[in-house]
């Protein structure tokens, strides 16, 4: 259909890693010339603050949209609903290792009845990680695909939804040539004033909770573990993560106490606690790591000691299971540590 387009979000790693630039550079360009597509690139997605111009840019997009990033779908997905950028799941093809099935590997059968999300609009969100392949032929292929199974009629991307964003703020996502340009000037070192200034803004690394409402039936197990004010609630009751700031970085406590498993720190290096699919009863990843430790100790007792390190470096007491610990959780994460145990990997 004549006008049709669908609007592609590389949403571009942490750090200055040659690889996975030229991997953004290489889609984007070929992106670039593909008629029906428009594609712009915005700063990690993880890391943008919720009014930051790449996360408001992202918001004006109206129709179906591809975002693509250095993180597991799951995570993608989340994180963009945090920030009221929803729409219906769109199926991808392209899988990262971590997530593609394993015939030898026992299916994933478990259900989730989460409270799911909200406000959820007539369109959808493909969501792909770039650790998928190395080849950028593979993410255009597959954005081809996307883009011919949709009918798309897009408008003008100016036409603003939500909040109230200088013109310029969503130029720089709308001339993704000269933001190329311009970050291979800021990667070489050569940047001048005037190339950072066509440059996304920067942004610090963050850590944070990010919730799959898929998997969260708002039991409020985390609001009750997390003694640093990270968790809250909406206007509807439902659990939030509201003061994103206040995680302790590299900490992924909570995570290990929601029962299902619906916390994700998405820059985690054990895939399950970053948002790889499959995880429970998957069994795809090693759920003693996902859960406890290495040297065998069980989810809680995990959470319990990252929980105290961070209240004693806060210059706090540690309260152990005296908080926040639910019996029944507690039996339950023993007896899944336990069964898992008796089980060979
Ligand atoms: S512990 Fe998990 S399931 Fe319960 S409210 Fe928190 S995120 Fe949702
Ligand atoms: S990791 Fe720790 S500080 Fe961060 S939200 Fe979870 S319990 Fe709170």
């Amino acid at each position: 259909m004549a006008g049709s387009k669908v609007t592609v979000v590389i949403s571009q790693a942490q750090g200055r890693n040659p690889i996975k630039r030229q991997l953004e550079e290489d889609i984007a360009t070929a992106l670039i010339a593909e008629p029906g597509i428009d594609v712009s690139l915005v700063p990690h997605l993880y890391d943008m603050s919720q009014d930051h111009s790449g996360m408001l840019f992202l918001r004006s997009v109206p129709g179906n949209v591809v975002v693509l990033g250095w993180l597991y779908e799951r995570a993608i997905r989340w994180t963009l609903d945090r920030a009221n950028i929803r729409g219906k799941d769109g199926m991808t093809l392209l899988k990262s290792a971590d997530e593609e099935s394993d015939d030898d590997e026992e299916e994933d059968t478990r259900q989730y009845n989460g409270i799911g999300s909200v406000n959820v609009p007539n369109r959808r969100v493909y969501c792909i990680d770039m650790r998928a392949s190395e080849s950028a032929d593979a993410f255009v292929r597959e954005i081809r695909r996307i883009s011919e199974e949709n009918s798309v009629q897009t408008v003008d991307l100016m036409s603003w939804i939500g909040g109230s964003p200088q013109p310029e703020q969503l130029q720089r996502y709308l001339q993704p040539e000269r933001l190329l340009e311009a970050r291979r000037a800021f990667d070489s070192g050569s940047a001048t004033h005037v190339d950072k200034a066509t440059l996304p803004e920067d942004t610090g690394r963050r850590w944070y909770p990010v919730i799959d409402y898929s998997r969260c039936t708002n039991c409020m197990e985390c609001i009750d573990f997390c003694l640093f004010g990270v968790y809250g609630v909406d206007a509807l009751d439902r659990i939030l993560v509201e003061q994103q700031d206040n995680c302790k970085k590299g900490c992924p406590a909570c995570s290990r106490v929601c029962p299902e498993n619906a916390i994700i720190f998405p820059q985690h290096k054990q895939p399950a606690i970053a948002g790889a699919e499959g995880e429970v009863s998957g069994l795809k990843i090693d759920l003693t790591k996902l859960f406890g430790g290495d040297s065998g100790e069980s989810a809680v007792e995990m959470a319990i000691k990252e929980r105290d390190r961070e209240l004693i470096l806060d210059g706090r007491e540690a309260v152990g299971m005296s908080v926040g610990i639910k019996q029944k959780v507690r039996e339950e994460m023993d007896q899944l540590i336990a069964d898992l145990d008796a089980l060979e990997f």
